[in-house]
Protein backbone atom coordinates (compact mmCIF):
# COMPACT_ATOMS: atom_id res chain seq x y z
CA UNK A 1 0.00 0.00 0.00
CA UNK A 2 1.35 3.14 -1.10
CA UNK A 3 1.15 6.55 1.19
CA UNK A 4 2.29 8.91 -1.33
CA UNK A 5 -0.54 11.15 -1.15
CA UNK A 6 -1.06 11.53 2.33
CA UNK A 7 2.28 13.80 2.95
CA UNK A 8 0.50 16.17 4.60
CA UNK A 9 -2.59 14.56 5.67
CA UNK A 10 -3.81 17.97 7.70
CA UNK A 11 -3.80 20.44 4.56
CA UNK A 12 -6.81 20.40 2.46
CA UNK A 13 -7.27 22.64 -0.85
CA UNK A 14 -10.46 23.71 -1.41
CA UNK A 15 -12.08 26.28 -3.99
CA UNK A 16 -13.32 29.54 -2.40
CA UNK A 17 -17.36 30.06 -3.43
CA UNK A 18 -16.75 33.26 -4.45
CA UNK A 19 -13.84 33.98 -6.80
CA UNK A 20 -13.34 30.17 -7.05
CA UNK A 21 -9.33 30.73 -6.19
CA UNK A 22 -7.61 27.28 -5.04
CA UNK A 23 -6.95 27.60 -1.27
CA UNK A 24 -5.70 25.72 1.59
CA UNK A 25 -7.96 25.10 4.73
CA UNK A 26 -7.12 27.22 7.72
CA UNK A 27 -8.95 26.64 10.89
CA UNK A 28 -7.58 30.24 11.84
CA UNK A 29 -8.42 31.69 8.79
CA UNK A 30 -11.52 34.03 9.97
CA UNK A 31 -13.30 33.99 6.52
CA UNK A 32 -13.55 30.74 6.03
CA UNK A 33 -14.96 29.37 3.66
CA UNK A 34 -13.67 32.02 1.75
CA UNK A 35 -10.26 33.27 0.74
CA UNK A 36 -10.78 36.77 2.50
CA UNK A 37 -13.46 38.99 3.75
CA UNK A 38 -13.34 40.36 0.47
CA UNK A 39 -15.09 37.41 -0.68
CA UNK A 40 -17.21 36.68 2.73
CA UNK A 41 -18.31 40.18 2.42
CA UNK A 42 -19.20 39.84 -1.25
CA UNK A 43 -21.34 36.95 -1.17
CA UNK A 44 -23.26 38.25 1.81
CA UNK A 45 -24.15 41.41 0.16
CA UNK A 46 -25.38 39.37 -2.71
CA UNK A 47 -27.42 37.20 -0.81
CA UNK A 48 -28.54 40.00 0.86
CA UNK A 49 -29.76 41.83 -2.06
CA UNK A 50 -31.66 38.58 -3.78
CA UNK A 51 -33.56 38.43 -0.33
CA UNK A 52 -34.31 41.88 -0.20
CA UNK A 53 -35.75 41.88 -4.13
CA UNK A 54 -37.78 39.31 -2.99
CA UNK A 55 -39.10 41.33 -0.09
CA UNK A 56 -39.45 44.32 -1.97
CA UNK A 57 -37.94 46.51 0.59
CA UNK A 58 -35.06 48.61 -1.27
CA UNK A 59 -35.04 51.14 1.61
CA UNK A 60 -33.63 48.29 3.89
CA UNK A 61 -30.88 47.05 1.25
CA UNK A 62 -29.77 50.62 0.81
CA UNK A 63 -29.12 50.69 4.84
CA UNK A 64 -27.63 47.22 5.30
CA UNK A 65 -25.32 47.89 1.96
CA UNK A 66 -24.15 51.00 3.61
CA UNK A 67 -23.44 49.27 7.26
CA UNK A 68 -21.12 46.82 5.55
CA UNK A 69 -19.09 49.50 3.29
CA UNK A 70 -18.47 51.22 6.15
CA UNK A 71 -17.16 48.58 8.87
ZN1 LIG B 1 -12.15 34.27 -2.82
Amino acid sequence: MKAAENKQPSARVYACPNCKSSIIWDSNNPSRPFCSDKCKNHDFVAWANEEHAIAGNPIYDDVLTADIENS
